[in-house]
């Protein structure tokens, strides 16, 4: 990839995908940041992050606009209760103030849009009551509360309302509601870490995430990332309509530049919903096999000769150790074939998937395997086949992953993966159109200030 050129030249006329869109309309919008810096020449690589506007036509399905008010209506409470852990509907309503009877009925109805399964801690509940007339007071001589109306607000972009009808039942209803899609842009040097680089500039935690994810073929995060690389990120946050990020959206584009050498990837529909990341010569940067198949992990010992701790000898580690709490799931370093499970000696609970005629990986240490797991299943990549534990002759909770060619154990790191799909004809074509809508973009859209004295 040495030696790459950006094009930051034309944008191409053809209209495509949405990221098509995404581009051509973005820098016609305003952008929402902190005063620009002066040009350094490169100005897709200005420290910070800016965001900007996208447009209507790729919003969600439109939402609904509630409950249309009666003609005369009395006077309505409301009371929102957020969902504890071990909550359930009824629980909830009941401290929203409700009388069982009435909550079981608008449960009732809400059971046929909404799956009580899916309640979970953080949610909110709002409780609409309305006063009944004095005349109607109960036995207690407390007017008592008629519940008309019942919203669940299960996460930013969904919720369900139960409604009282003319005829005193209640009716339910899903709502999703329209978030606007908000395209931020950031980049900085990295002095330490590019988790801590890309954090400092408010990129979401997920969405760093995803990138270290995105790069995890190629980058050896331990040792290939040095002071004063940099990173640049172009993704997508949604926004409710107060203008307050509420949900992450995807990474755009993302890009290291590691020793001098530029690694773009760009997101791009290769099949219809499956979004891929290509270099920009349309090269896939999934390979065939994951270097790192645990996610966040620390490298703790790498292939090579070791010293033992306690015994002092040295002996070959065949294998790469990642550190990571117990119970992180491990996923399978490639499509393939278990040709191996069971405890095996020292390795403790173990894993050896086939990929292909050449190629095998094998885990080890693990604290337990992944439902369904047996000699002969086919798993995908990224699939999870088990959990990281420290079973078999180890110091403490680790995955021992190795790499097989042929039977032989050699240096994962080491090994020149087998690449994945590379894009071709009309589908190249495609890409360039939207690579080039992703270059103007970026050189339209500066990053922010903020991060600017970080040298
Ligand atoms: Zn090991």
């Amino acid at each position: 990839m040495a030696g790459a050129r950006e094009n930051g030249g034309e944008s191409s006329s053809a209209q495509l995908t949405v990221y098509g869109i995404i581009a051509a309309v973005g820098f016609l919008l305003a952008l929402i940041s902190i005063p620009d810096l002066p040009a350094f020449g490169n100005p897709g690589w200005l420290d910070g992050g800016a965001k900007r506007s996208l447009p209507d036509n790729f919003l969600l399905p439109p939402g609904e606009d509630g409950i249309e008010a009666a003609p005369t209506t009395p006077a309505t409470a409301s009371r929102s209760v957020t969902i504890r852990r071990g909550d359930t509907l009824m629980k909830a309503i009941l401290r929203s103030g409700s009388d069982r009877k009435q909550a079981h009925a608008a449960i009732t109805s809400l059971k046929d849009v909404f799956n009580p399964k899916s309640l979970r801690p953080g949610q909110t509940l709002t409780a609409t009551f309305q006063e009944i007339a004095s005349s109607q007071k109960g036995a207690t001589g407390k007017a008592p509360k008629k519940l008309v109306a019942l919203r669940l607000n299960t996460d930013a972009e969904h919720e369900f309302a139960a409604e009282r009808t003319t005829d005193g039942d209640f009716t339910s209803h899903g709502i999703v509601k329209e978030l606007e899609r908000v395209a931020y842009h950031a980049g900085a040097t990295i002095n330490d870490s590019l988790f801590l680089a890309a954090n400092r500039a408010d990129v979401p935690n997920r969405l760093i995430m995803d990138v270290i994810r995105i790069f995890s073929w190629d980058v050896d995060f331990q040792r290939d990332i040095q002071r004063g690389d940099r990173f640049e990120i172009l993704y997508e946050r949604l926004h409710d309509e107060s203008g307050k990020p509420v949900k992450d959206g995807a990474v755009l584009y993302a890009a290291l530049t590691l020793s001098g050498v530029h690694y773009p990837l760009y997101r791009f529909e290769s099949e219809p919903n499956r979004f891929e990341y290509f270099n920009n010569k349309g090269q896939s940067a999934r390979k065939a096999l994951l270097r790192t198949p645990v996610d966040g992990a620390r490298l703790s010992s790498r292939y090579g000769k070791r010293r033992h701790p306690i015994l002092g000898y040295t002996r070959m580690h065949r294998g790469l150790d990642f550190a990571a709490p117990r119970g992180t799931p491990i996923m399978a370093g490639g499509d393939g074939v278990i040709e191996s499970i069971g405890r095996n000696g020292a390795y403790g609970r173990y894993i050896r998937l086939r990929h292909n005629s050449r190629y095998k990986t094998a885990y080890a240490h693990m604290r337990r395997y992944a439902k369904g797991m047996r000699r002969g299943k086919r798993v995908r990549q990224g699939q999870t086949i088990g959990y990281v534990g420290s079973s078999g002759r180890s110091t403490g909770p680790h995955l021992h992953y190795e790499v097989l060619v042929g039977n032989r154990q050699l240096n994962p790191l080491k090994i020149k993966l087998p690449t994945g799909q590379k894009l071709k004809g009309a589908e190249l074509a495609r890409f360039e159109a939207l690579r080039q809508q992703v270059d103007v973009a970026r050189a339209e859209t500066p990053l922010a200030t903020k991060l600017a004295q970080r040298r």
